[in-house]
């Protein structure tokens, strides 16, 4: 993997958007937006859950891990 600067490397769709999140789409990591944190897919959810009182579905985690 090759990180090139001026490059924008941030995914941002609908789904992310109502999770409050972005991807990056090299390091495969998830960022908060609200609380500008580096999340993986694993702990994502607990911490939608425990910052944001946000439950993720099943539905919502299958997708986030595609
Ligand atoms: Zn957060």
């Amino acid at each position: 993997m090759e990180l090139v600067p001026r490059v924008d490397y941030l995914i941002q769709t609908d789904f992310l958007d109502h999770l409050g999140l972005w991807a990056h789409c090299q390091l495969l990591i998830l960022i908060c937006c609200k609380g500008k944190v580096a999340l993986t897919s694993m702990i994502v959810v607990s911490h939608l859950k425990a910052k944001h009182d946000h439950k993720v579905t099943k539905q919502e985690k299958a997708k986030l891990d595609e």
